[in-house]
């Protein structure tokens, strides 16, 4: 049984469409993927869509938390045109779009030449995100290359950067059930130590069905060590790409290979739903 739980489309920040998305797993020989746009979910619309889609799809969303700092949150089996999810998705958007243009005024101000249309143009009706500014940077010549971009303006350290709003970690589950799906911590890799320390006992409490222990952003350590810390806290675990088109060209779809006996019973448990 091989899915892949975790794929951005051009609906968020990824430059392939939910279509091209479940050609590109078919080609991979996967059992089945879910969409997990970033504080989007109609991504899956563009999937039904298309009646010739024989990949099974999972309506899928990528919330950003916050716990101590940001967390991502996936939400799995969703009802896609919830109506509470949809609402949090038009208000991130507008969230965005608010974010991106102090952005271009701090860019401006510090005399670099880009404008609100170079960004949007990047984004081609997505979700206005740091990636369509690193390519706007690249574009002008700022930085080489995106990953330049940002580390030089981008990243949370960098002059560039602004925070998005976020809704409490626990809200996000809550949010999730609420339509329909199951919630699992995202790639717990880039959640701090500590603060995964305090978040993972709570997880249960507040409504989470597992953890993705197997991420491209993990060693094979940290996978088994997630994996262990997931049976603890009586969770199931999850494996997902976190595939984003050439956004991140080292990335291809169903590449998390890494698993084992208790991803495959978690996954038969997922399916079983
Ligand atoms: P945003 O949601 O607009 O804050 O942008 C977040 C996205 O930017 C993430 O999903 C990543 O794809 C990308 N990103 C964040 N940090 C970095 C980084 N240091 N290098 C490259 N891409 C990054
Ligand atoms: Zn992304
Ligand atoms: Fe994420
Ligand atoms: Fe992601």
């Amino acid at each position: 049984m091989k899915l892949d739980l975790h794929i951005h489309t051009t609906y968020s920040d990824g430059d392939c469409t939910p279509r091209e998305v479940a050609a590109l797993a078919r080609q991979a020989g996967l059992d089945g993927i879910a969409i997990t746009d970033h504080d989007e979910c109609r991504g899956y619309g563009g999937i039904l869509e298309d009646a010739n889609t024989d990949m099974p799809v999972y309506a899928g969303i990528e919330l950003a938390a916050k716990y101590d700092g940001e967390v991502h949150v996936l939400g799995l089996g969703i009802d896609w045109q919830d109506k509470t999810l949809v609402r949090h998705a038009e208000d991130a958007a507008v969230g965005r779009q608010q974010r991106a243009a102090l952005m271009i005024e701090r860019i401006n101000k510090a005399g670099l030449d880009i404008a609100m249309h170079e960004v949007e143009k990047e984004c081609g009706g997505g979700v206005l995100g740091r990636p369509h500014f690193a390519a706007a940077f690249v574009k002008k010549g700022y930085a080489k290359s995106h990953k330049e971009a940002f580390v030089r303006y981008l990243s949370s350290h960098a002059p560039f950067y602004i925070p998005l709003d976020k809704v409490e970690v626990s809200r996000a589950a809550e949010m999730i059930l609420g339509a329909g799906g199951i919630a699992v911590l995202a790639h717990p890799g880039l959640v701090k130590t500590n603060v995964l320390q305090t978040l993972l006992p709570r997880l249960g409490d507040m409504g989470f069905w597992g953890i993705e222990a197997y991420h491209p952003a993990h060693t094979d350590r940290q996978c088994i060590a997630y994996a262990h810390l997931a049976k603890r806290y009586g969770l199931y675990v999850t494996a997902g790409s976190d595939f984003h088109g050439s956004v991140k060209p080292h990335i291809s779809i169903g590449q998390e290979k890494r698993g084992g006996k208790y991803l495959d019973e978690s996954m038969e448990a997922f399916i079983s739903m």
